[in-house]
C-alpha cells in the first residue's frame, strides 16, 4: 500500500502508511534534513516517498530520531543508516529490542518472521519477535534535556516502551510524541491501555509533553494537530488533574 505524503508546516512533513496509519515526519531545518522515526518498511521505502516529494535525497538526511523501538516507528532505520551513513539517536532503555539482544527465539522468532510488514501486523512481528525487524544500533544515546542539532530538546517518556522519547522542535515549537500520545478527532487522547504497560510513568510523561505547550502537535499515528492545540492540551490538562482514569481504548 502506498505511502500518504502531506505538508504538516512549511518545514514538516508527515509519511503515513495508510495501512496502519504510522506517522513518521521529515524536517527541513536551517541544519539539513531531520527524520523522526523511519517508517514501518524494513527497506525504507516510506522515507524514501517523502524525500521525493520534497525533491530530496537521502544524502541530505542530517539524523535519524527515533522515538521508540516498535517496528512500525523504527523499521527503515537500519537500511537508511546503511545508505548514507546518517547518525541513529535513540534512548539507550530501548537498546535491546532495537539490537534484537532482547529477542524472542525458537517458535517465535520463526513466526515473527514469517509475519509480512502490513497495518497492523508491523506491531505483532515487532511484539512478537520482541525486536525491529532489523538490529538497529543507535551512534548516540539521547539523554532527557539534551538538545540534538540546536534545535530539538529530548523529552525522556517512558511508559508505552521503558525507553520512549519525544523531541520539541523548537523553532515550530513542535512536538514529536511517538506513542506518548494519541490524537483523534481533534482531541489529545490516550493511547490505548494493551499497548502501555506502564500507565504511571505514561501518565507523568503525558504531563510533560503538555507542559511544553507546543503548537504542533505530531504523533505516531493517525493525523498532526495543527490547529486549536493550546484548547487541546488546556483539555487533556484538565483531565489529567481531575484524576480521570486511563480508558481502556485510549
Ligand atoms: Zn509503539
Amino acid at each position: 500500500m502506498p505511502t500518504e505524503v502531506r505538508r504538516v508546516t512549511d518545514s514538516i512533513v508527515c509519511l503515513r502508511r495508510a495501512s496502519y496509519l504510522t506517522c513518521s515526519y521529515i524536517v527541513r531545518t536551517s541544519n539539513g534534513l531531520v527524520l523522526i522515526d523511519a517508517g514501518m518498511d524494513s527497506d525504507g521505502a516510506d522515507v524514501h516517498a517523502g524525500l521525493r516529494e520534497m525533491n530530496a535525497i537521502p544524502n541530505e538526511l542530517r539524523a535519524i530520531l527515533l522515538t521508540h523501538w516498535h517496528n512500525d516507528h523504527a523499521a527503515g532505520a537500519h537500511a537508511l543508516h546503511a545508505l548514507t551513513g546518517t547518525p541513529v539517536y535513540y534512548h539507550r532503555g530501548d537498546e535491546p529490542f532495537y539490537t534484537g539482544h532482547a529477542g524472542a527465539t525458537g517458535l517465535r522468532r520463526w513466526l515473527s518472521d514469517k509475519i509480512p510488514e502490513w497495518g497492523v501486523l508491523v506491531l505483532a512481528k515487532g511484539l512478537l519477535g520482541e525486536a525491529t525487524p532489523r538490529a538497529v544500533v543507535a551512534q548516540h544515546f539521547v539523554e532527557d534535556g539534551e538538545i540534538i542539532l540546536d534545535q530539538f530538546e529530548v523529552i525522556t517518556t517512558p511508559g508505552h516502551t521503558p525507553g520512549h522519547v519525544c523531541y520539541f522542535y523548537r523553532p515550530a515549537r513542535a512536538l514529536f510524541a511517538g506513542d506518548a500520545l494519541a490524537v483523534i478527532d481533534d482531541h489529545i487522547r490516550f493511547m490505548a491501555r494493551p499497548v502501555t504497560p506502564d500507565i504511571h510513568k505514561a501518565r507523568a510523561s503525558l504531563e510533560k509533553c503538555l507542559a511544553l505547550n507546543p503548537t504542533v502537535i505530531c504523533p505516531g499515528h493517525r493525523e498532526p494537530m495543527t490547529t486549536n492545540v493550546e484548547a487541546a492540551c488546556d483539555a487533556m490538562r484538565s483531565y489529567l488533574k481531575s484524576g480521570g482514569p486511563w480508558p481502556f481504548f485510549g
